[in-house]
């Protein structure tokens, strides 16, 4: 049993795929995406006590407004992962469009160094084009879909290493759940799930201090984590 914790840091960029848009002008709903980076410190504070590897999934557009915290996040053994570039919703993008939000957030990516071997789609929307682009451009695994809870080979040979709403922190801290019951629900799929566990956090959310114990309370049950690299090489 291998686990790998994933960091999507979406900020701002994030609203892009929430219903009760439009955003701009709202700046207190788009503050409260902008503690990414707050929580950011603190969710790599808590990896880096427990020695934990992460992957970060990071739309280019969030990449772009601090670099360096990506690149100290490579130097310090993470992943960094593809994660679109603006973060748009697939559905709402034409073909054109959709190849667009890859090569850019590929562009972005190459700025610090890194030729993404990994995908996950902004809202966890993947569509068939998005999908069909995927190896041509050099990608090996997404993970967006939620087939199986084991990894598993998709038709065009990509790997998926799959995903669940439950096991992401956004439908929990959206409605203000406590910390205990995402705690009790993500232990529970360790204990009894396949072979591979992935579980999804966003720092604006899961950074916050009285949810930070969260992630402790995760890496005290799992123990060592592997990166989705390192989980697409075993699998
Ligand atoms: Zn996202």
């Amino acid at each position: 049993m291998t686990v790998s914790v994933t960091v999507d840091v979406d900020g701002p960029a994030g609203l892009a795929c929430r219903p009760g848009g439009p955003w701009e002008g709202r700046l207190t709903a788009r503050s409260e995406h902008d503690f990414v980076w707050r929580g950011l410190e603190r969710v790599v504070g808590v990896l880096d006590r427990y020695g934990a590897r992460a992957t970060f999934y990071v739309p280019g557009v969030t990449l772009e407004q601090d670099p360096g915290v990506f690149r100290e996040l490579l130097e310090a053994g993470h992943e960094i992962a593809h994660h679109g570039y603006a973060h748009l919703p697939t559905p709402t993008l034409d073909a054109a469009g959709e190849r667009e939000e890859l090569e850019r957030g590929i562009g972005a990516l190459a700025a610090i160094g890194v030729m993404p071997s990994g995908y996950r789609s902004p809202g966890w929307e993947l569509s068939p084009v998005t999908l069909s682009l995927l190896p041509e451009l050099g990608f090996a695994w997404d993970s967006s879909l939620m087939a199986d809870d084991r990894p598993y080979r998709l038709p065009n040979g990509l790997l998926e290493l799959p995903v669940h709403w439950s096991l992401d922190d956004v439908p929990y801290f959206e409605r203000h759940a406590p910390v205990d019951e995402v705690a009790c629900t993500w232990i529970a799929e360790y204990d009894r799930a396949g072979e591979h566990v992935t579980y999804t956090i966003h720092p604006e959310f899961t950074g916050r201090g009285h949810r930070i114990s969260l992630l402790e309370r995760l890496l005290d049950h799992v123990g060592p984590t592997i990166t989705h690299a390192e989980a697409a090489a075993r699998s």
